[in-house]
């Protein structure tokens, strides 16, 4: 599994704050060679037993095609190349509007198989808020150019728990997503991050946060058209049509090694996990062991963000009985076969209740 970090943005979204650059004269050369070095360095930790490519960001569709293209041949001379079970390439609708249908043939040339669209949103008060670049008419533009060029496996990612956010206008995106029928549906929760647009807005009372009960309002509607609509809610965020899961995300979640590479880009060996320095040039690498402890919270969290859940061996060996039976009896936790889960109708309040067991 290889994840590629790229980490520049036209233009920085409100309630962002991962690391990302406005692109200047010269730095998506000298970007790819950095890349391109850290790939020949790092081969050797490269796991191909899970043959998932995956570009994110920032916003991997401002990258020029000629350096896509040489980190595609990097690591095809190392070994690592195509085709790959899955290659995502997260991309902006406005990128895709602007660069036209002959930039998603090249990427599907290129061997990508599965493109993550950041929609957000199909409302064009809110996506103004939001400072993103494109409108609802781009967003659906996106799609139909995306399907047109012939990918047959589309994300897009909505964002749900702004105080901001009318219960008609989420009935909307939800009714305008499902419409575009993708093959995948992630929807993120808002949170007001650190150092974020946003984070200012709140402090100088521009903006409330919604309450827990908004949030969770808006999230069970979500939950309950995408079932009637056929989708399968197999992670807490994250929804599929029957087939289509995110191989690339399920291996996180299932605590694959991955390696990922560029500035700001996180690696996990199976043992540790490392980081890579979030600047753009001559950007450092840190790697942190895990301890019996972490990796037993890790795998808790993680399995138990799925609808797969935790396997009944590892949770009884590692928490209490008198954490577990309290859950099970109120129905926060169930046990299928010889796994435990938390039910869907419980996955909004999943941290609580892993707090509970741990
Ligand atoms: S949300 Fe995505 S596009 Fe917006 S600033 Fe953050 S990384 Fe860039």
């Amino acid at each position: 599994m290889i994840y590629i970090h790229v980490p520049f943005c036209k233009s920085f979204c409100t309630y962002c704050d991962f690391y990302s650059e406005i692109p200047q004269e010269g730095q998506f050369d000298r970007y790819t060679k950095q890349v391109c070095d850290e790939i020949r360095r790092r081969s050797a930790e490269i796991d191909d037993h899970t043959k998932t490519l995956y570009f994110g960001g920032g916003t991997p569709s401002v990258l020029p095609l000629g350096d896509l293209s040489r980190i595609l041949l990097t690591l095809e001379e190392c070994g690592h190349g195509g085709p790959y079970t899955e290659f995502t390439m997260e991309v902006n609708p406005e990128d895709i509007v602007e660069r036209g249908l002959p930039y998603v043939q090249s990427l599907k040339a290129l061997g990508v198989n599965r493109i993550s669209l950041g929609i957000q949103s199909f409302n064009d008060n809110l996506l103004r808020w939001m400072n993103r670049r494109h409108d609802a008419e781009h967003a659906r533009e996106a799609f139909r150019l995306v399907r047109e060029a012939g990918i047959g496996n589309i994300s897009i990612d909505l964002i749900f728990g702004l105080s901001n956010l009318l219960d008609e206008v989420w009935d909307q995106t939800i009714s305008e997503a499902l419409a575009l029928g993708p093959e995948h549906i992630s929807c993120y929760q808002l949170t007001v991050e650190g150092d974020s647009v946003l984070a200012h807005r709140l402090e100088n009372g521009d903006y409330e946060e919604a309450d827990e009960e908004l949030c969770r309002k808006q999230y069970d509607h979500l939950c309950q058209r995408l079932r009637e609509a056929g989708y399968e809610h197999y992670e807490i965020s994250n929804f599929c049509k029957p087939g289509f899961q995110a191989l690339h995300n399920s291996g996180y979640w299932e605590r694959k090694p991955y390696v990922g590479l560029g500035p700001a880009a996180h690696s996990f060996s199976g043992r540790g996990r490392s980081w890579n320095d979030a600047v753009l040039e001559d950007y450092g690498h840190t790697e942190e062991s895990l301890s019996v402890e972490d990796e037993k919270v890790e795998t808790l969290m993680l399995a138990l963000r799925t609808a797969r859940g935790v396997d009944g061996e590892f949770l009884l060996a590692n928490c209490l009985p008198e954490n577990i039976d309290p859950l099970l009896r109120e129905g926060a936790l169930v046990k299928i076969g010889r796994r435990y889960r938390i039910p869907e109708d419980h996955f909004f309040v999943s941290d609580q209740i892993i707090r509970q067991l741990i």
